[in-house]
């Protein structure tokens, strides 16, 4: 890891415009790792702009006014092809930012990819990744601090923290260690307000959510001996209750705090399909019941999409696929 390091920052050194992206619907680790980063090339004097394929959900709207997030059009394509390093955050698939990615596969500029998640895809020239971080956050942390240590400061130890916080969720996920601890106590002396960044994320919501978790909710069902918990989410519950997909945040722990359910399925009805979050305990790999689908992520969590199916049907896909495994 520590030559993936020194690799990075002469990268960072060696180059001049950078574009940073993420993943569809991003998280506020995808979000707080890319401005981080943004940040810190800033610092560095370097000419920096973010891409995201999709729009900011309103609850992580305070991080874009440390660094602008813009959202690609294909008016962009100049800005990716003209930078000369491109960094994807959080992400290692270019499925994941599928709408400027045939641009990105044109772009003759340095591409490295910085992430936690299992499986890398070929498209970078260097992956610094680490799958036993909770969160890119804290890999990011520590590729500042072995880089340039005093551009952390308190703009970039807020959007690391955030990414943190949300990422093991509020630091009681299996992935959270005493070097997170550290490293977020060292993002608090830097600056960094837990309340703040808390009341941001988790109680600036409309009552709609409120509603739409409501509805959610009362459709928990379980199978398989008790062993698994799905939640559907039909296109119809977002219309009554004037939500988005943007406003599903976290659902997953609903179904796995059912006493003996050991694999959590949150399904939610697209336009064109069904996107499905996997989530499992202790030794439980749901990864590879994800990419059976085409998706992945990490053993514990895990997303996928699956295109022209109903609802009904990926539930009873996803039934099937987890019944050997629980
Ligand atoms: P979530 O269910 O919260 O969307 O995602 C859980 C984890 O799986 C995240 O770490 C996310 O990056 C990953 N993930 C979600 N959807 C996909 C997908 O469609 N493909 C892949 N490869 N990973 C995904
Ligand atoms: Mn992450």
């Amino acid at each position: 890891m520590t030559a993936d390091f020194d690799r990075l920052h002469s990268i960072f050194s060696d180059h001049r415009r950078f574009v940073i992206t993420s993943h569809v619907n991003p998280d506020a680790d995808a979000i707080g790792s890319e401005v981080a980063l943004a940040l810190y090339l800033k610092g560095k004097g370097k000419e920096v702009r973010i891409i995201n394929q999709s729009i900011t959900p309103d609850h992580l709207l305070f991080l874009t006014e440390l660094f602008p997030v813009h959202t690609y059009n294909s008016d962009m394509d100049r800005h990716i092809l003209d930078a000369d390093c491109f960094c994807v955050v959080d992400t290692n698939s270019p499925k994941r930012f599928s709408a400027m990615a045939a641009t990105v596969a044109r772009s003759t500029a340095v591409k490295v990819c910085i992430d936690h998640h299992l499986e890398q895809e070929p498209f970078a020239d260097l992956y610094v990744i680490d799958t036993d971080v909770p969160a890119t956050s804290e890999l990011l942390y520590r590729i500042f601090a072995a880089g340039t240590p005093s551009l952390i400061t308190t703009p970039v130890a807020t959007a690391l923290y955030a990414g943190i916080m949300t990422d093991t969720g509020s630091f009681k996920f299996p992935k959270t260690d005493a070097e997170t601890h550290l490293i977020t106590a060292e993002l608090l002396k830097r600056g960094a307000d837990p309340y703040a960044v808390y009341q941001q994320i988790y109680e600036s919501g409309e009552i709609n959510k409120l509603h739409l978790l409501g509805k959610a909710l009362e459709r928990i069902e379980v199978h398989h001996r008790g062993r698994v918990a799905t939640m559907t989410i039909p296109r119809s519950v977002f219309t009554e209750t004037n939500t988005g997909e943007a406003d599903v945040d976290n659902l997953t722990q609903y179904v796995l705090s059912i006493r003996n359910v050991v694999v959590g399925l949150v399904f939610i009805e697209q336009p064109d399909g069904v996107k499905v979050s996997l989530r499992s305990k202790g030794e439980i790999d749901i990864n590879s019941i994800a990419k059976q689908f085409g998706g992945g992520g990490h053993r514990n969590a895990s997303g996928a999409r699956l295109k022209d199916i109903t609802l009904a049907d990926a539930v009873s896909a996803l039934l099937t696929s987890v019944k050997d495994i629980v």
